[in-house]
């Protein structure tokens, strides 16, 4: 019989970009994941789509599963030949009775391996800005459980005194619910009740929560919040350290969860500039483009570009689709001969020099009006030739504004939208619930397969605002019964981050807190 193999494997403390290289390359090759409370839903989105799925944690209220239980329902599936991932919050090793798991399966002959992970402490020092060490105050750290177990077990008592002594920091883990008791023990020890402390809950979750104060008060203002576990106590000079260092809690777009309906590389570049902002960027691309127009047709135009007086892109993907027909061609940059180059907005201009281009002209303002006056002022227009290559099925404003000032214009639909045959289930599924704080709509046509998407999949579009990145998006958004809540001044990407900065100031809960907020209330115990 072939004998499976169980990891063991440390799902961090909560934010799912802190798991391990490996702990993401096992989950991809799981059959069963075993999963605790408090690991990411994320990452059990990483491992294959038949594998299943148990969640044998242990919580406050309701089914709790026994230790053993646990062990037996390893140990029986890696006999079964299956490989097993045992998902563990933090580290396995810390307060995670990596020893009972590993010693069972040991025991049972159950071959088996260890993944670390990141532990709470670490996550909580990270994400609250608390060094645990310090030259100048904090030469030690110890982790301590604020649990004692209810079994009578015989584990060492905790020495409160020895731990009260010195100066270094105490990170108590679990205990939360305890720390009316632990706090005097500390102060009747020897540490100074004046000594500053910082309980950390939900660290490194969009939700995350400081409570801070000293040993003599800690508990009643952990009390007065109404903090509940998953908490952690960090006792010690360090954490005032936080008033300097905290930077996770105030990014302005923490924790909001947006659709990003870009397609392809260009989502990727948003997703990041909303990331660095504290969002969660979820993408579902709403078009996919592809080459289009009949082959020998586009290289005829291409072939002569040299010809024209003026080449006029008006998108990144304007440039990226023509230069990859160039390339298929045989053909650079040298073919524009001395044909000039118009570039709409700063983005399509800075690819266009990455192909060995410099713009002529780079209209200051992202609209067919400017482009056409910044093309004006470059000189006369009456006879010039403009080769513009762009999307099939765009506006006409642009070539009809210049043929009436007299321009030869040639239009060239070099790419087109198409919509995807499917989408992701985890887009589709945060729609459904209306578990997202905002979907951006970049264009016209993405506003347009937002609301055909919404209505193939039964989805109310009314119950998530929509971002629209200028006004003809949100005319067209606005004409499909879409709720625009979002416009930036300036009509670009970056604009768009700024307005969505400016309109969740106002602080309203997030979609994501009331999806990741707890069903069950953890249990403290698990020491
Ligand atoms: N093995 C885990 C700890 C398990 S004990 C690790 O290495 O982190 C469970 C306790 O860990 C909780 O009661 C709490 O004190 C702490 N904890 C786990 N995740 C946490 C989080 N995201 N924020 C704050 N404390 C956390």
């Amino acid at each position: 019989m072939a004998s499976g193999l169980v990891y063991i494997v440390g799902a961090g403390p909560g934010d799912p970009g802190l798991v391990t290289l490996r702990a993401r390359e096992v989950l991809a090759g799981a059959e069963s994941v075993i999963y605790d409370n408090l690991i990411h839903p994320d990452l059990l989105d990483w491992a294959p789509e038949g594998a299943e799925r148990v969640w044998m944690g242990k919580v406050g209220h309701g089914h709790q599963h026994a230790q053993e239980e646990i062990t037996a329902a390893l140990i029986e599936r890696a006999r079964q030949g299956r490989v097993v991932v045992r998902l563990k919050g933090g580290d396995p090793s810390i307060f995670g009775r990596l020893g009972e798991e590993a010693e069972a399966l040991a025991a049972a002959g159950v071959p088996f391996e260890i993944v670390p992970g990141v532990t709470a402490a670490s996550g909580a020092a990270a994400y609250a800005g608390i060094p645990l060490t310090h030259r100048d105050c904090a030469p030690s750290v110890t982790f301590v459980t604020g649990h004692r177990r209810k079994d009578g077990g015989k584990g060492p008592d905790i020495d409160w005194e020895a731990l009260a002594r010195g100066s270094g920091t105490l990170v108590l883990y679990m205990g939360v619910k305890h720390l009316g008791e632990i706090a005097p023990k500390l102060v009747a020890a020897g540490r100074d009740p004046s000594t500053p402390v910082a309980v950390v809950r939900r660290a490194t979750w969009p939700d995350q929560q400081v409570v801070e104060g000293t040993l003599a008060d800690i508990a009643e203002r952990v009390a007065a919040e109404g903090l509940e576990p998953p908490a952690l106590t960090i006792v010690g000079g360090v954490t005032r350290l936080r008033a300097q260092l905290s930077w996770f809690e105030g990014r302005p777009l923490r924790g909001r969860r947006l659709l990003v309906t870009r397609a392809g590389h260009q989502a990727g570049d948003f997703s990041t500039l909303l990331r660095r902002r504290g969002a969660l960027p979820l993408e579902l691309s709403l078009i996919e483009l592809r080459p289009c127009g009949h082959k020998s047709g586009v290289e005829a135009s291409l072939k002569k570009l040299f010809a024209y007086d003026w080449v006029v892109f008006s998108s990144v993907n304007a440039v990226e689709f023509t230069f990859r027909r160039l390339g298929e061609m045989g053909l650079d940059a040298r073919c524009f001969g001395a044909a000039r180059v118009c570039a709409v907005g700063p983005k399509t201009a800075e690819l266009l020099v990455t192909k060995g281009i410099r713009a002529d002209v780079v209209p200051a303002q992202y609209v067919a009006e400017a482009l056409v006056e910044a093309l004006k002022a470059e000189g006369e227009l009456r006879g010039a030739s403009v080769l513009i290559p762009r999307a099939k099925d765009a506006r006409e404003v642009v070539p009809e504004e210049l043929q009436k000032l007299g321009a030869r214009v040639e239009v060239l639909p070099i790419y087109e939208n198409v919509r995807p045959e499917t989408y992701p289930a985890a887009a589709l599924d945060a729609l459904r619930r209306g578990e997202l704080d905002a979907v951006t709509l970049a264009s016209s046509s993405a506003a347009k397969s937002y609301a055909a998407l919404c209505q193939e999949h039964g989805i109310d579009p009314k119950r998530v605002a929509c971002a629209v990145i200028g006004p003809a998006t949100k005319t067209t958004a606005e004409d499909l019964g879409l709720p625009v809540a979002v416009m930036p001044a300036e009509y670009t990407l970056e604009g768009m981050v700024g307005a969505l900065e400016e309109y969740f100031a106002g602080g309203q809960r997030s979609a994501l807190s009331r999806r990741l907020e707890p069903k069950t209330t953890p249990v403290e115990a698990d020491s």
